[in-house]
């Protein structure tokens, strides 16, 4: 359902061996977070903003119970979370960012455009804006931005032209709708690789999770919990977000006030094998940084 990529890198860059506290800022499904356990780290914090994912990551980690705290969070929070616990420093915190598998393709989320149904596209569904709600109140020449920047639909404009006018006859609701409005402004002809709603399906969940919103802060916080020695990882799927990573780590890691010593120069991508096997991994990169002084 959901394969988590680079775990063996992942294991690699961020030595679970070294015992201590690890913190999983989207445990998901569990799949990093049982590699963690498994190769040694004494204890889990396991942070998701997605009740449903928390779910299965409960059942997947129940041998590891006694070792694990699984907490309902956005990663943002992740301060107040560690202070919660009591827990000031850790060993290593990872992140693997935005959606996973599941929540694409699970039923009634309203993420993917292969089923009509009710266009919701939050992670969190107990707090926050659905899709359809926030697309009621757009306005065109934002949505357009969007559209351009988390998608990269080089046909921005009329894809949002086309929500707007669509939108004054009735309010976009369900997914069906959605994907024909985004597929007649695209106008795309011929054979397709991939939908043309798939981009637009894109930039639309990344706005309505903020998903690019905060993340540098929250890479300054992790690094900033992490003990001497503890490590940091990171992995995005978007250019965008792994700007910021980039970006962020190499801030941290300038001058007189440098906190880490970054420990990727080029980010980790996926070996041909993992990548003909996992769509998903196809665009992930990872960086890792590691906590000096
Ligand atoms: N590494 C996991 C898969 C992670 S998929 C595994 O091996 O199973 C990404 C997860 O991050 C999703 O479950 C999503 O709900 C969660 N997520 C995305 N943004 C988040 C945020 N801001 N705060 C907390 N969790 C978030």
């Amino acid at each position: 359902m959901h394969v988590p990529v680079l775990v063996d890198e992942v294991r690699t860059l961020l030595q679970p061996e070294r015992g201590g506290v690890f913190v999983d800022c989207t445990v998901g499904l569990g799949g990093h977070a049982r590699m963690l356990l498994e190769g040694g780290a004494s204890r889990l914090v396991g942070i998701d903003r997605d009740p449903d994912a928390l779910a299965i990551a409960t059942r997947a980690l129940e041998a590891w119970a006694g070792r694990v705290t699984l907490v309902h969070a956005d990663y943002r929070e992740l301060a107040a979370v560690l202070d919660r616990l009591g827990v000031t420093t850790v060993s290593g915190v990872l992140a693997d960012l935005g959606v996973s598998s599941m929540q694409l393709e699970a039923e009634g989320r309203g993420f993917s455009f292969r089923r009509d149904e009710p266009l919701d596209m939050r992670m969190d569904r107990t707090r926050g804006e659905t899709a359809a709600e926030m697309l009621e109140r757009v306005d065109e020449s934002e949505l357009a931005d969007i559209i351009y920047r988390f998608g990269e639909e080089r046909r921005s404009r009329q894809v949002a032209y086309g929500i707007v006018t669509a939108r004054q006859q009735a309010p976009i609701t369900t997914t069906g709708r959605l994907a024909e409005i985004v597929r007649r402004g695209v106008r795309a002809r011929g054979w397709q690789r991939i939908d043309p709603a798939t981009r637009t399906f894109q930039a639309l969940r990344i706005w309505v999770n903020g998903e690019l919103d905060g993340l540098e802060s929250f890479i300054g916080t992790a690094a900033s919990r992490l003990e001497a020695g503890g490590r940091l990882a990171l992995i995005s799927f978007h250019s965008l977000e792994d700007r910021i990573a980039k970006h962020t780590l190499r801030d941290l890691a300038r001058g007189e006030a440098a906190i880490v010593k970054v420990l990727t120069k080029h980010p980790v991508i996926a070996g041909e094998a993992e990548a003909a096997a996992n769509p998903r991994a196809r665009s992930a990169k990872l960086r890792a940084a590691v906590r000096i002084g």
